[in-house]
């Protein structure tokens, strides 16, 4: 399993770019590549594959954790590259691209081998869970339903190895005990208690980080 960084408001690797917005790449042995969210804006998130060598082409499944501009801004810059991905969006969100499949989605859901779909939680946002041989990994946009319950969602398929992606104002930090990999990135408000609290399992986010498991 391996996950890619792709945009984010910080910045990881040299040449690439910061914005306020998260997308990641998610590329398994089972099924091809999967992009999750697309940052705030087309430029940036293409101008950042291109730094990555990620093929925008190559992009068979496009997941939208939800509705905000910060993850969704850059969707419509990969569509016009890309005729084929299938799309899969929580159900509240609205709006169809022509020509393209869009699953919405409501409960929890499969997309591949080893990929999970939390469903939409809170009527706001899905988060994903990837299977891998060491537990859950779980990817998340905001985290707007609440860092706790998209884990305990994600649980259902396995126990929750990790966590990457936007935790927004979660602070109930007992909650990240037991994982053993932690990514804050995005609007994490409490990103500096985070890492002093788990210094040993907490990864320093930013575009161009490659998270393999
Ligand atoms: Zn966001
Ligand atoms: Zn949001």
């Amino acid at each position: 399993m391996k996950v890619t960084i792709v945009y984010d408001n910080e910045v990881n690797k040299e040449g690439l770019e910061a914005g306020w917005g998260f997308s990641s790449l998610i590329e398994t042995k089972d099924a091809p590549p999967l992009l999750f969210d697309t940052g705030a804006d087309s430029p940036t998130l293409l101008h950042n594959m291109r730094e990555l060598g990620i093929d925008p082409k190559g992009i068979e499944t496009i997941v939208i954790s939800h509705a905000h501009g910060d993850h969704t801004g850059g969707l419509w810059g990969i569509l016009e590259l890309n005729k084929e991905a299938e799309i899969y969006v929580p159900a509240s969100v609205r709006g169809t691209v022509p020509g393209r499949k869009i699953t919405r989605v409501t409960g929890p859901l499969q997309i591949s081998e080893a990929v999970f779909s939390t469903g939409e939680l809170k009527d706001v946002e899905q988060s994903l869970a990837l299977k891998t041989d060491k537990g859950m990994l779980v990817m998340v946009g905001c985290s707007h339903p609440g860092v706790g319950a998209i884990i305990d969602a994600a649980s259902r398929w396995g126990k929750a190895y990790g966590i990457i992606g936007g935790f927004h104002g979660f602070r109930d930090f007992d909650r990240l005990i037991g994982l053993s990999l932690i990514c804050p990135c995005h609007c994490t408000q409490y990103k500096s208690e985070i890492k002093r609290l788990f210094p040993d399992k907490c990864l320093e986010c930013g575009a161009g980080l490659v998270i393999e498991v």
